[in-house]
């Protein structure tokens, strides 16, 4: 596809002759025009073709870029610019530019602002490792501030940066540039630059400027190219594109890939009549609902292809600046020189920004980056350039729709943080205020008509939204506040000029959302409260900073308040509005505000007077009060200034007294984060501060009365108010809004630990936090930085003080771990901490009074001692002895000691108490330092109201109830006696004696009392201990029931006493111990809770149980499973185990008509539920799954309970069969032998198909001697007059469970008649069992007695299952599937068959389940099912056994690879050497190379052997324990280093493994020469491909080894790119933990087709890897996915954990984690054990939000 129509004359490419010309040009300066005329033809030959981006690459490399390298160096490149980078001085900056995900570090102790980061290199060798440093991952953008000096406050370098030893910013590094180099380059750079700035921005579809136009008529070759929006969603564009140009859905995903990724994508090559048509069309289908149609431009493709190579520039630009400082500097310095025009490249770039596409603006940013911005002279021009559009860059990107990381204004962290740009930005070009006027032009639309910002609950603009990313850079620019020098006069006025506009903003907010109290009916709409708080947020830290700002610079600070005060004094109640009247109480009286907050409107946003409140706190420390002649303004009183905040205390105290219940949930909120840690320090901690200010400069009386009248209180304040007659109702609204009255008293006068009121530092403010916290409950270090105040540097300030007043206890169970408060901390403890919210108070009240008690101490919570308070803040404690507060102490102890008092409340008493406590603190203070000015004491004693001798009379009083109020009063009491004696009053000791005593009296009066209480208290805590307890168990089902299972056995592991015969047991052959007639075992139903005898005949009894797919024990996880693999013969395990049927159950007993009664009206009710809530389960009913009804464990079968086999088999004469092995195994030979029938030679070529005819058992004996025949006959012995048949019921159960192994386990349809269904069924036990046995092991566990009862009810189930699974399926058929599978081990003599079944492929004990169940079929001449055919134990089954060890053994000789140890002496070892014989005999028969220099010694191979074939063993002792019943030996039942031999005793096997082959007649020899003798074995010993060889014991898989370090795995995946997308970073990488295997998860590029469902990279991988199940790292967001299935999934912490033992989820606390191995162990067993399928359905069932999630995308 040329773009050109006649194929215009190409200049042949000479690139000598062309560089040639360009030196030429240059000289006459006009290379740009040069340039062009070779770019007017070679930038279509390279790129206007649509060749791949590696053949473009390639071109580009050749035509376009090295010619220009070769003219920049007049030579060789490589060599020159190895010249130039010499002369480099080492860089001291990394500015490495971060990539999406990539890990970032950053110092904790040292960074300026959190904004400052290293790179991982960096940070490796930096020495903020040993730090405390905190990490996170990189959005993208960025970049290494490393050898920043001023990004640290210590250690700014690495030791790769570090600093130099001569200071050479001073020197131009162009100097070091050669002067004829300095021209080309200037020429060079100066021109790309141009033809950059040209095509970027070239608006035209179909033309090109002229000096580019190619010559002649332009081909009609055009391309539809789509351009990204972030409105359209990735669906909307996929189906838009299906539409339009006729592609795949995969085509289309990639379109909308790479519309995505780049900003655009050519959807369609075409001439321009079917680009155009595919542009109208995408038009017409996103426009729809309203909604603004993608972007689609038809180009032409010489358009493109000259943008294209634009692009391509900007990134070699990249590449050549980075090639020395010199050729950097002089790219700054011509970029930034003006042009022509006035404007400079570097502005044009600016401000074209949002006109570009994605790829197009990120290429450019990225240059900006790597060249002004690492260079500190340009850096700073490039800063007052930024600083001068800003308003233009804002305006912009508010009209643009790219997320902010693609706009420049994104920049703005790059430059606005750097302390001295800002500081010379806000000085010279005084930013500060350019970007409030910016903003403040953005809130005009949002006014309402009183000029108050007003926000929309649907208001869909996104507009404001944007625009308060500039809120950012406002903090941003304040970030570094000035030093004492640093202020000058033109700092001074800019800075609070900018104030000016940020103080506008903040009276726009004064007042706003203003609510009023809803009598009569409810709010009909709540109201829009959000809008304001989030607003607030974003802006509390630009508030602390100019507040800092202020409080460091007298005349600035002077300055804010005349600003602050002028700008607050225009938002003053209208004089019409609001009246002022005398009000008085007691003889005292106040010119009070009237204003009703009941009835009239308040508002929580105060941000103006809170602001005040915030530079009131600095005025001290430079010699200034509230008084300063310096701040006289006279347009506010005192008065004025604490109304605001008062009425909205009010109103949150009135709230409490239930008077706003009708305004609904929206002020509700509003008052929760008004008192939220987030945003308290800007609100109520401001609110308070303003009271206090207000109490210290107005009379104490006076503001009392103020407060009290605004809590309409007044009259509650007088003596009268107690004589009845006033309204009942109000009086319990009266007493709640008394008691927060005092709370406030005790708030104002009290709470001093804010710096500038009380004399404290931040880290006792933090303390006091701490201390509170950890008042109530002992907490983890996340649960207490959640609940602590940040700084602007987002740091609580935690850890330098948590030490001082906690200890960090580890957990005993978990590795996480709490601070614990010291006893010294517990007096800091104020229980009206004005923190806590009423919860909080009430909890920590509660542990306090708990903890006193058990320490003896009385239960009083006194104050703590008080700070003093700062000078200007004192006068405060003047309210303490202030004559009216005298009167309401007075007023409300006598009303405590009157009979009955309406308005008194016990609560009203503490706070009084607590009030008069802290005056006499205050007391003792004063008394101490010698201060007379205050004086509570005199007055307090005063004779005409003793407020110490009412108390007295208290003591003993009935009212008091409380035993914390009691011990507080005497303790206030104490506290009298004390501060008198101190101030030398006259105190006689009775007093104190006779307190005592009064309190021992007081005491015994409550005695009786107290006891009551107790035993009271007492039921109430059994009761609640009774309801926890079944609520633990409840949420713990899965533990209680494996306690105690359901099934009561009669016969147990542990229950030896049974055995008749005593001594050791043995379970097989005919010496086997007898075993007494079993117990019937009883089991009860959980569904109608009846008792059943579990028997043959009656009711069939089930177990709930899961059927499972598994990989688990996969010893080739390279091969997978394929679906529906209709050739796999089933029949023989695999020995490599790829994948199995696991099952498992909860142990829980149901008939089988109570469990089918259940399931239907479980699907029942599914089914009538409307479709779009049926995937809203936790199981899926299509796959038959169900919930336990008991337990809920998730279920999707049931098997059929099964009695004892031995109370089956009916008695017989069986075991008195005498037969040797090599007689069992003779007769067998001849029954395979005559059996098999060569069937004709179809069409079948090399291979031989046989099948069986089975002989009848006279044809066999026929060819024996008579003896042997009879005993042989015993053997097969039928009961043709045995009656005793299943009942219906069982069968039923029997067939649905095989049906269900069958179609869950081959994920197929079910069918019956399929011949693999048998095979499945014993399977899937065969499989149970050996991943059982590998359990046991891993966990360290004996084999018998250990197994959770759930475990041994399935398993002994399972096993019994598969024994009479034959009664079910025709006899013919088990004839036919026995003699196939002895035919395996004796094949025919003289027949090597290429395909035949070579012994290696075989799992052994697959093979001896599999033969013991069948075998006693093979004669068996009735066509009905018998019992006679149950397998006993005798001895066929033992001869079985030993037929199968043998193969085994030559299994393990055959492959096992025992290291050489040299010839090392040990005593002779007969067996050793037998053994020895025997492998060098079996290795010459199957041709295996001979033997090495040193030779296997005899014990080496003794002991391997022994090793080996022990899971075989404990297997098959699992297996016969069910099958006989006959009790496992002790040394079983406990862990023990040497099981070989009872295990070979309880099979009854010599524990001489030699004696197996050489003591057993020639049949087996010969068997084994056979075995050894197969093609396939030398085949697949010679293919050195060790995946296929199996050795024993078989490999126990683990899942993979993580790094002990979390950011090694930040860091590698930051590299990892998506498998499908040529190069692109994944978003959601993703480990699989069974095979480490890293995905590219929750994307579009990497999803794929699973069975017509589209699925993520995950859950494809499960398929193959994990047979449907999958257990994931999401290493960005630092958690474990679990996957079962296509539709279901959970999330669970991941084992990575902090120094606090606590996980982060989401990594957004950032605190170094390191791999636990505890928990990882915890992991690996839910996989290990088959849980993750039971894990997800918990999480599922218990956590409904996760139903929501799309599992299968991820
Ligand atoms: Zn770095
Ligand atoms: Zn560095
Ligand atoms: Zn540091
Ligand atoms: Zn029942
Ligand atoms: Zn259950
Ligand atoms: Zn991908
Ligand atoms: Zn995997």
């Amino acid at each position: 596809m040329m773009a050109l129509k006649s194929n215009a004359p190409t200049r042949a490419f000479i690139q000598q002759v062309l560089v040639k010309e360009w030196l030429d040009s240059c000289h006459k300066g006009e290379l740009l025009a040069a340039l062009k005329q070779h770019w007017k033809c070679y930038v279509l030959v390279v790129l206007g073709h649509g060749y791949d981006p590696a053949k473009e690459d390639r071109l580009a490399e050749k035509f376009l870029f090295r010619p220009m390298e070769f003219f920049l160096c007049n030579g060789d490149p490589e060599v020159k610019f190895k010249e130039l980078k010499e002369k480099d001085c080492p860089s001291q900056f990394c500015g490495k530019v971060f990539k999406y995900g990539e890990p970032t570090y950053s110092c904790r102790d040292c960074a300026n602002d959190p904004t400052c980061v290293l790179c991982i290199d960096c940070f490796q060798k930096s020495d903020h490792k040993k730090h405390r440093y905190k990490m996170s991952t990189s959005g993208g953008g960025g970049y290494c501030d490393c050898g920043d000096s001023e990004a640290w406050k210590t250690a700014p370098f690495c030791s790769n940066h570090q600093a130099k030893q001569h200071d050479t910013s001073q020197e131009n590094p162009m100097e070091r540039l050669p002067d004829e180099l300095t021209d080309r380059a200037s020429a060079l750079l100066m021109a790309v630059l141009r033809y950059t700035m040209e095509m970027l921005t070239w608006e035209q579809c179909d033309n090109l400027p002229p000096d580019l136009q190619p010559e002649g008529e332009l081909e009609d070759s055009y391309i539809t190219m789509l351009f990204n929006d972030e409105v359209h969603t990735y669906e909307q564009v996929i189906v838009a594109l299906q539409r339009a140009v006729d592609c795949t859905q995969k085509e289309a995903v990639e379109f909308a890939t790479t519309v995505d990724r780049e900003g655009r994508s050519n959807v369609r090559s075409g001439n321009f009549s079917s680009c155009e048509k595919a542009r109208n069309i995408i038009e017409h289908n996103t426009s729809r609902h309203g909604n603004k149609p993608l972007k689609v431009q038809v180009m032409h493709t010489i358009v493109v292809a000259h943008q294209a190579f634009a692009l391509k520039i900007i990134q070699w630009l990249q590449t050549i600046i980075g090639k020395s400082d010199g050729l950097r500097h002089l790219f700054c310095v011509l970029s930034m020189q003006p042009q022509e025009d006035g404007q400079s490249i570097m502005e044009k770039l600016l401000l074209i920004d949002t006109q570009l596409w994605k790829v197009a603006r990120v290429n450019n940013h990225q240059l900006i980056m790597a060249g002004v911005l690492m260079d500190l002279e340009c850096k700073k021009q490039f800063a007052i350039l930024f600083t001068k559009h800003y308003p233009t860059l804002v305006r912009d990107f508010i009209r643009d729709d790219h997320y902010r990381s693609v706009s420049i204004t994104s920049l703005s962290v790059q430059i606005f943080t750097v302390p001295t740009l800002a500081r010379m930005l806000v000085t010279e070009y005084n930013l500060l205020d350019v970007i409030m006027q910016s903003f403040l032009k953005c809130c005009e639309e949002k006014k309402n008509n009183e000029g108050k910002l007003a926000f929309d609950r649907g208001d869909r603009n996104q507009a404001f939204k944007r625009a308060c990313y500039m809120l950012y850079d406002m903090k941003y620019a304040l970030t570094c506040k000035p030093s004492d020098h640093e202020w000058t006069d033109k700092l001074r006025e800019n800075f609070l000029k900018g104030l000016r506009s940020f103080l506008s903003l903040l009276k726009m907010m004064q007042g706003m959302d203003a609510v009023i109290r809803q009598t009569g009916t409810h709010l009909e709409y709540e109201p829009e409260w959000e809008g304001a708080f989030n607003l607030q947020l974003k802006q509390d830290d630009i508030i602390a900073e100019f507040i800092n700002w202020c409080g460091q610079d007298k005349l600035t600070l002077i300055g804010a308040y005349k600003i602050t005060m002028d700008i607050l004094s225009q938002c003053k109640d209208k004089p019409a509005t609001v009246k002022r009247e005398y009000k008085s109480v007691a003889g005292f009286k106040a010119k009070c505000v009237r204003y009703d907050v009941s009835g009239q409107h308040v508002s929580i946003h105060l941000p103006l007077t809170r602001f005040m409140a915030g530079l009131c706190l600095h005025l001290e420390k430079h010699g200034l009060n509230f008084n300063s002649p310096e701040l006289a303004m006279d347009s506010l009183t005192p008065v004025d200034l604490i109304e605001p905040p008062l009425r909205v205390l009010v109103m949150i105290a009135q709230t409490q007294a239930n008077m706003w219940r009708r305004n609904g949930y929206g002020l509700l909120n509003q008052i929760f984060f008004y008192h939220n840690v987030k945003c308290r320090r800007e609100m109520y901690d401001k609110d308070i501060v303003m009271l206090q200010v207000g109490a210290s400069v107005i009379d104490s009386n006076e503001f009392l009365i103020h407060l009290m009248n605004k809590f309409g209180l007044l009259a509650w304040a007088s003596l009268e108010y107690d004589v009845p007659g006033s309204q009942e109702d109000m009086i319990k609204q009266t007493v709640t809004l008394a008691e927060e009255f005092l709370n406030l008293l005790i708030i104002i006068i009290g709470e001093r630990y804010v710096e500038g009121v009380g004399d404290v530092t931040s880290a006792d403010t933090v303390q006091r936090e701490i201390i509170h916290q950890l008042c109530i409950s002992p907490m983890a270090h996340s649960e207490l930085s959640k609940a602590l105040p940040e700084d602007s540097n987002h740091e609580t300030g935690i850890e330098q003080v948590i030490n001082l007043v906690s200890t960090f206890k580890k957990s005993a169970t978990n590795s996480s771990g709490r601070f614990e408060l010291k006893k010294d901390s517990y007096q800091e403890y104020n229980k009206y901490f004005y923190h806590y919210s009423r919860a909080e108070q009430s909890k920590s009240e509660e542990a306090q009074i708990e903890r006193k008690k058990h320490e003896n101490e009385g239960q009083a919570l006194p104050p703590p001692n008080p700070k003093k308070f700062k000078q200007n803040f004192q006068p405060i404690t003047n309210l303490l002895q202030c004559d009216m507060m005298l009167y309401l102490m007075h007023l409300l102890l006598q009303r405590t000691a009157a009979k009955r008092s309406r308005s008194w409340s016990e609560g009203q008493l503490d706070r009084i108490l607590h009030i008069i406590g802290l005056a006499l603190l205050e007391q003792r203070r004063a008394t101490n330092e010698g201060d007379h000015s205050f004086d509570f004491l005199s007055k307090a004693i005063n004779d005409d109201r003793n407020i110490m001798s009412i108390m007295e009379g208290l003591v003993g009083n009935a009212n008091l109830t409380h035993e914390s109020t009691k011990d507080l009063l005497t303790w206030t009491l104490k506290l009298f006696l004390e501060v008198r004696k101190l101030k030398n009053d006259p105190v006689s000791m009775d007093t104190l004696d006779q307190l005592s005593s009064s309190t021992n009296r007081n005491h015994d009066e409550t005695k009786k009392l107290k006891a009551k209480m107790a035993a009271k208290r007492r039921a109430k805590i059994m009761a609640q201990m009774s309801t926890m307890q079944k609520n633990f168990i409840k949420e713990n089902a899965e533990l209680f029931q494996s306690a105690d299972s359901e099934l009561s056995r009669t016969s147990s592991d542990m229950d030896i006493s049974e055995l008749q015969s005593g001594g050791f047991p043995v379970a097989l052959g005919r010496n086997r111990s007898k075993v007494a007639s079993p117990v019937p075992c009883k089991g009860m139903c959980i569904l109608c809770q009846e008792e059943q005898e579990v028997k043959h005949s009656g009711r069939a009894m089930v177990l709930a149980a899961f059927v499972q797919r598994s990989t688990v024990l996969s010893q080739c996880r390279r091969k997978f499973p394929s679906k529906d693999d209709d050739d796999h013969d089933y029949l023989f395990s695999p020995s490599d185990l790829t994948s199995g049927t696991y099952t498992s159950s909860c142990g829980h007993v149901m008939h089988f008509d109570c469990w089918q009664r259940f399931f239907d009206a479980v699907v029942m009710r599914e089914r009538r539920r409307p479709i779009r809530f049926r995937s809203n389960l936790s199981y899926n009913i299509e796959q038959n799954e169900f919930l336990c009804p008991l337990c809920e464990s998730i279920s999707n079968t049931v098997i059929p309970v099964v009695p004892s086999l031995p109370s089956l088999v009916p008695d017989s004469n069986k075991d008195d069969a005498n037969l040797t092995f090599n007689d069992w195994l003779d007769g067998l030979h001849k029954s395979v032998q005559s059996s098999r029938k060569e069937t004709d030679i179809k069409e079948a070529k090399d291979t031989v198909a046989y099948e069986f005819e089975p002989s009848p058992l006279n044809a066999i004996t026929k060819m024996m001697a008579e003896s042997v025949a009879s005993n042989f006959r015993l053997l097969w012995q039928s009961f043709q007059n045995d009656s005793t048949l299943f009942a219906q019921s069982l069968t039923d159960m029997v067939k649905k469970f095989g049906r269900d192994v069958y179609s869950f386990g081959l994920n197929v349809e079910p069918d019956d008649g399929n011949v693999r269904v048998p095979f499945m069924a014993w399977s899937t036990c065969v499989f149970t069992l050996q991943s059982i046995e590998q359990q046991l092991k891993v966990e360290e566990k004996p084999l018998f007695g250990a197994m959770s009862s759930r475990q041994s009810d399935c398993l002994s189930a399972l096993i019994k299952f598969a024994c009479i699974f034959n009664l079910v399926i025709p006899q013919n058929l088990i004839k036919q599937h026995c003699l196939r599978l002895l035919s395996a081990l004796m094949p025919e003599a003289n027949r090597t068959r290429k395909d035949g079944q070579s012994i290696l492929d075989i799992d052994m004990f697959g093979y001896l389940l599999t033969l013991t169940v069948t075998l006693p079929s093979l004669y068996t001449d009735c066509q009905a099912p018998s019992m006679g055919t149950l397998p006993t134990g005798g001895l066929g089954d033992h001869h079985a056994l030993k037929l199968v060890l043998t193969a085994h053994i030559v299994q393990i000789m055959l492959t096992c690879d025992i290291p050489s140890q040299g010839m090392m002496e040990i005593e002779a070892d007969n067996e050793g050497e037998a053994l020895l014989r025997i492998y060098t005999f079996i290795r010459k028969e199957a041709k295996m190379e001979g033997e090495s220099e040193n030779p296997v010694q005899p014990w080496q191979l003794s002991q391997y052997l022994r090793k080996a074939c022990l899971p075989f063993l404990r297997c098959a002792a699992l297996l016969y324990r069910q099958i006989t019943e006959v009790p496992a030996p002790r040394s079983l039942q406990e862990l023990n280093d040497d099981e070989f031999e009872p295990l070979c005793r309880y099979l009854a096997l010599p524990p001489q493994l030699s004696t197996l082959f050489e003591s057993q007649g020639d049949i087996i020899t010969s068997l084994v020469q056979q075995w050894c003798h197969n093609d396939n074995i030398g085949s697949q010993m010679m293919t050195a491909s060790s995946e296929k060889i199996i050795s024993y014991p078989r490999r126990v898989n683990r899942l993979v080894t993580l790094p002990e370090d979390y950011s090694e795995l930040i860091n590698e995946v930051s590299s990892f790119t998506c498998p499908k997308s040529d190069g692109d970073e994944s978003r959601a990488p993703t480990m699989c933990l069974v095979c480490g295997k890293m995905l590219c998860s929750q994307s579009y590029c990497c999803q794929a087709d699973v069975d017509g469902t589209t699925c993520g990279a995950a859950t494809e991988h499960t398929v193959s890897c994990g047979a449907g199940i999958g257990i994931f790292l999401r290493v960005r967001e630092c958690q474990i996915l679990l996957l079962a299935g296509k539709s279901k999934g959970c999330f669970v912490p991941p084992p990575y954990l902090d120094v606090y033992g606590e996980t982060d989820q989401g990594l957004r606390r950032g605190n170094p984690l390191t791999l636990c191995q505890t928990s990882y162990k915890a992991l690996e067993k839910l996989w290990f054990t088959h849980s993750i399928p039971q894990t997800i359905a918990h999480n599922l069932e218990s956590h409904s939000n996760l139903l929501t999630i799309d599992w299968q995308h991820l």
